[in-house]
């Protein structure tokens, strides 16, 4: 069987990457009778349990895979076309950013590949320290060309620019760099920005 194509949505949060990949499922089930399984990692807890859904609130059903272990989504695909007796033409998957870099999940994504399923992949690509998070651009890897990709950058919401960054805010104060992954206490915001209105205190000095 022919090796599979990756489509890639990366992105800034509020850029709707998730609406976009609800798009893209919806069009290919609907006008290519294409066989879709959608999965997301079982640490995304926004989006409902079992559902990816879209900052507007749309939502669509979803397999959760754990976070540590992806390989399990190839036995989820097997399973479910078990049930099914068919099997699937393509692989979605929301929030990859949370399959951490050594998670083997870009060898996931490449296995799926090898055996012939397209995959669709929609992932947030900077964290609140403006650096990489997990496998997202890892993924860029397994991308073909650059229409394998589509990059959505929402804009600043202090000065409207396109903004590739999400600032993290604490009782509406910026985040420093050291605060953990998971914030405990205070409330907890996000919103996009750009590189000049980006604030990260505490942030380490370069050592020259
Ligand atoms: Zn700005």
């Amino acid at each position: 069987m022919a090796r599979g194509e990756l489509k890639l949505i990366i992105g800034n949060m509020f850029g709707n990457k998730t609406g976009r990949l609800i798009l893209e499922i919806e069009t290919l089930r609907q006008f290519g009778k294409r066989r879709v399984l959608v999965l997301k990692p079982d640490t995304d807890t926004r989006s409902g349990e079992c559902l990816i859904r879209d900052y507007h609130g749309k939502s669509m059903e979803a397999f959760e895979v754990p976070a540590r272990d992806p390989w399990v989504a190839l036995r989820i695909v097997r399973e479910k076309e078990a049930e099914a007796g068919s099997r699937f033409n393509l692989i979605a998957f929301d929030e990859v950013q949370f399959f951490a870099a050594d998670s083997g999940f870009f060898r996931v994504v490449d296995e799926l590949l090898e055996r012939g399923y397209g995959v669709l992949a929609s992932g947030l690509a900077l964290d609140f320290k403006g650096e990489p998070f997990g496998s997202t651009l890892l993924l860029f890897g397994l991308c073909r060309s650059n229409n394998d990709c589509i990059w959505l950058t929402p804009l600043c919401a202090q000065c409207g620019a396109p903004a590739p960054l999400p600032q993290r805010l604490i009782d509406g104060h910026p985040a420093p760099y050291n605060s953990p992954q998971v914030h405990v206490g205070g409330k907890e915001t996000y919103e996009p920005r750009c590189y000049d209105c980006f604030e990260l205190p505490a942030r380490p000095v370069p050592p020259y």
